[in-house]
């Protein structure tokens, strides 16, 4: 019934403590995720911002070059543009179309360098052929295919976006993806062909344009952030940031530079701190809510633990009244019966007065005892316990005290043997506390071992000038799993009411906290052959 109690007690605890624990859980796994996508969304922003910059930098070099080239004086333009090979950092070739698409500069006769060769050659099927200039066929209302490898992407938007520009009279920029790379061609188509030419224009020197790029870009990144410029072959060509972005580095988000760098890209990376921000909120709250759990589980056990040991001696301090008053009862009542035969005088016979004379003597004298010890566990307990302590020779003391106790002790079916040695042995000790020790002893055998048939009680000396009292009996002895509880106060090994002997509880716990107080001690050890040793130790002092 009462574990019970304890066991709903505990699941009352438990259970709210776990929903409350998995709910806390759960809110700090929203609250991650949200900051999670605060930054993720942060981190965009910025990204786009980056992007817009570099745009905008690329935006106005095409611009500027464009208005550039269209500047050219027609009578100029060869002279001009070869000009512009040679001197602008920002321009790789030149070139100048006749009307049939064969370009008339580079002059694929002429003497060409390795670089205009793989100039014309990149870009041959785009100036010769009349089906690359036409607009692909997605473009014209099927439509297009989906886009998903990369190459694909380069292809399609090379191919789609400005080719049918140059087919018209204008300007403009072709992105040009030849070898996985990404060229960029400026030009310009005049209204009306003169000089025998139909366009003409320019292929940026990529390295030149990254180089002005790199200028635009902002100097810093934000704490716990790095930002690359990635290429189309996804190659970090430059970074920014605290922390180098390294093949584990996390990447955010990436924004694509196109139309003006097609497969150029931002990438946004989360460095140091931003990267363990969330794996450290997963732990934190994770651990958060495994110490919430466990400090309440742990102060419920520890609280139902104590309320399990404050009702266990309640239990025992009930069942010690009920004890004490059984124990007051048995010698009082045969007090007063004997008391009132023998002042009514009704006991004529005179051995038979002298026997109830002397039942009441140690009637009254087991009374004592027995309120000596309450008495003195009250005041142990309460520590206003006195000692006298004086010098005490042992061995008149214990004989002394065994022979005033012997016919008790011989009358309860014990035969008492006593060793005692050749030499005086004294210590320093409260008379008193000794005796009432060594009589909760005595009764305990003459109580519990009576059946053994014999007490021993030796005096031993000890080399450091002490002395140990041991008494051996031949009873039922102390079961293991009672040994380590048997000096604690009210405990009996059986304590049932069908006991067959009564007791309080006390005499053990009594004469351990004394002996202890003034510097000895009591234990208990198993007798080889059965039965129980008990040993009082003594110091010298
Ligand atoms: P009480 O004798 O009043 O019950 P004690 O503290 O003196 O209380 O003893 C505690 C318990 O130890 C006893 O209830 C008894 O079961 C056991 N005990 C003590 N002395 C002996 C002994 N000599 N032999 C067997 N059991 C003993």
């Amino acid at each position: 019934m009462r574990s019970r109690a304890v066991f709903l007690y505990w699941l009352l605890i438990f259970v709210p403590t776990v929903i409350t624990g998995a709910l806390l859980a759960r809110l700090l796994r929203h609250e991650q995720e949200r900051l999670t996508r605060t930054a993720q969304t942060a981190a965009e922003s910025q990204a786009r911002l980056i992007a817009d910059q570099v745009s905008a930098a690329v935006q106005d070099l095409e611009n500027g070059l464009l208005a550039q080239l269209q500047a050219i004086p027609r009578d100029r333009l060869r002279s001009t543009l070869e000009a512009w090979e040679h001197d602008n950092p920002l321009v790789r070739n030149v070139f100048i179309l006749g009307p049939d698409g064969n370009p008339l500069l580079p002059e694929p006769g002429q003497s060409l360098t390795d670089e205009e060769r793989a100039f014309l050659r990149r870009y041959a099927a785009f100036f010769q052929s009349e089906s690359a200039w036409d607009p692909p066929r997605g473009d014209l209302g099927e439509p297009a295919p989906v886009p998903s490898p990369r190459q694909e992407v380069r292809r399609s938007l090379a191919q789609t976006t400005r080719v049918q520009k140059l087919k018209t009279p204008g300007a403009g920029w072709l992105p040009w993806v030849s070898d996985n790379r990404l060229h960029l061609l400026a030009w310009v188509r005049p209204a009306q062909a003169a000089d025998g030419y139909t366009a003409y224009g320019v292929e940026i020197e990529m390295a030149a344009l990254l180089a002005r790029l790199v200028g635009a870009l902002p100097p810093h990144a934000a704490p716990g952030y790095a930002y690359a410029l990635m290429d189309d072959a996804d190659k970090v060509v430059h970074q920014r940031g605290a922390e180098e972005i390294v093949a584990s580095t996390r990447k955010l988000t990436t924004i694509s530079l196109a139309p003006n760098l097609p497969h150029w890209e931002v990438a946004l990376y989360g460095t140091g701190a931003t990267a363990d921000a969330s794996r450290g909120m997963a732990l934190l709250s994770g651990t958060l809510a495994a110490l919430f759990i466990a400090a309440i589980v742990a102060g419920a056990t520890l609280l139902l633990g104590q309320a399990r040991r404050h009702m266990r001696d309640a239990q025992r301090k009930s069942s010690f009244v009920s004890n004490v008053s059984h124990e007051l009862k048995t010698p009082l009542t045969t007090v007063r019966l004997y008391a009132e035969l023998l002042a009514a005088d009704r006991v004529p016979d005179e051995a038979k007065r002298r026997h109830y004379l002397r039942v009441i003597v140690e009637e009254s004298q087991r009374l004592t005892r027995l309120v000596n010890n309450v008495l003195d566990f009250s005041r142990l307990d309460q520590h206003r316990k006195h000692y006298r302590v004086e010098p005490l020779e042992l061995r008149r003391f214990l004989s002394d005290m065994l022979q005033d106790q012997r016919r008790r002790i011989e009358e309860a079916g014990l035969q008492l043997e006593a060793a005692l040695p050749d030499v005086p042995i004294t210590v320093a000790i409260d008379r008193d506390a000794l005796e009432q020790a060594m009589l909760n002893l005595l009764d305990n055998a003459a109580k519990y071992a009576a059946a053994g048939g014999k007490l021993r009680v030796e005096l031993v000396p000890r080399p450091d000038g002490g002395a140990a009292i041991r008494l051996l009996d031949r009873g039922p002895g102390i079961p293991p799993e009672h040994r380590a509880r048997l000096f604690e106060t009210f405990y009996r090994v059986d304590d049932t009411l069908t006991s067959s002997q009564s007791g309080t509880g006390l005499g053990l716990s009594l004469a351990r906290r004394m002996l202890r107080e003034l510097g000895g001690e009591v234990r208990f050890e198993p007798r080889e052959g059965g039965g129980a040793v008990f040993i009082v130790e003594l110091s010298r002092r």
